[in-house]
């Protein structure tokens, strides 16, 4: 799949529709409470990737609602080849990053 058609899936109609669904059914970020954090959605992210995930794109499975701030953590831990196929495989993640840092101050 190239670039600009990854793109255009989320200018779609249906992309549309999913999101609105997702954010919906997580009105707070999903991955904030393992780091005793409460913000709200504001994006939609697929929990396995979506170019490594199995099953469709729009697959309601594979998404939760997140903040800004987690999704670009998720993005970059993901880049650094981190991999985890559910929302409880990434919060330990990222309880971890967060418990080593607290440790660390
Ligand atoms: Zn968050």
């Amino acid at each position: 799949m190239t670039a600009s058609l990854k793109e255009e899936r989320y200018k779609s109609s249906q992309w549309k529709a999913v999101r609105e669904r997702v954010l919906w059914d997580f009105p707070v970020c999903a991955y904030c409470e393992y780091v005793a954090q409460s913000n709200p959605s504001t994006q939609v992210d697929h929990i396995t990737k979506a170019s490594e995930h199995d099953g469709d794109f729009y697959d309601l499975d594979n998404l939760v609602g997140c903040c800004g701030s987690c999704h670009s953590k998720k993005t970059s831990y993901e880049l650094h080849g981190v991999r985890h196929a559910t929302v409880k495989g990434w919060g330990k993640h990222f309880f971890n990053k967060w418990r080593d840092k607290v440790k660390g101050l």
